[in-house]
């Protein structure tokens, strides 16, 4: 299964993801995830990431580009992939296709989560993510039961630095202007299955489940 998860930040992309992985047994490709932690390694590309991802706005393709076709070499992607925050503009998407079609894995499914936008903002401040496992939490809808600590392995939770009002004001700006249009994209090249994002996570995740159904 190759898949493209597309939503606005704060829609719950990577909440389903881990679930998915969960259920399918394939691996997660989160650019967001692979940047942050190049950024906690401190190496040239993270350092280059940070000043773009602490302003809110897009790395620049050729540094995703380059490590999103690094990743999908790796052996485990070879029984397919969930793409996680990538792409994020129409140059990236056709970068994309070239590189699967040229290793003979085309995507087979753009699945949208839509959140209204009036209810992201909460989502985003709200969020919080367990340093050691990843588990994500959210202090108002789905918060750990002792405060600060993970109830999977008892890590240290901790909300991401752009996950603050202006900068999350930031994101969301860029998501309408650059992100969203792959929903026309993905429509047009008739791979887009839509998934209303409010509701439980399992609710959500039976709807996304429902989805991937006819490429399972
Ligand atoms: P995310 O965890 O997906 O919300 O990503 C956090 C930040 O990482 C974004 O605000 C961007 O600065 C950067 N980022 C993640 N994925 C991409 C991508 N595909 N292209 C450019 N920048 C990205």
């Amino acid at each position: 299964m190759r898949i493209v998860l597309l939503g606005a930040p704060g829609a719950g992309k990577g909440t389903q993801a881990k679930k998915l992985i969960e259920k399918y047994k394939i691996p997660q490709i989160s650019t967001g995830d692979l940047l942050r932690a190049a950024v906690a390694q401190g190496t040239p590309l993270g350092k280059e990431a940070k000043s773009y991802m602490d302003k809110g706005e897009l790395v620049p393709d050729k540094v995703v580009l380059g490590m999103v076709e690094e990743r999908l070499k790796q052996p485990d992607c070879q029984k397919g992939f969930i793409l996680d925050g990538f792409p994020r503009n129409t140059a990236q998407a056709d970068a994309l296709d070239k590189m699967l079609v040229s290793i003979n894995m085309p995507l087979e499914l753009a699945l949208s989560i839509d959140v209204p936008f009036g209810d992201l903002m909460k989502r985003l401040t709200g969020r919080r993510t367990c340093k050691s496992c990843g588990q994500m939490y959210n202090i108002y809808f789905s918060p750990s039961g002792k405060e600060g600590a993970c109830d999977k392995c008892s890590g240290e939770l901790y909300q991401r630095d752009d996950d603050k009002e202006a900068t999350i004001e930031k994101r969301l700006k860029v998501y309408e202007s650059q992100t969203a249009p792959l929903i026309d994209y993905y429509g047009k090249k008739g791979i887009l299955v839509r998934v209303p994002g409010t509701g439980s996570i399992d609710d959500i995740f039976g709807k996304v489940t429902a989805a991937l159904g006819k490429v399972a």
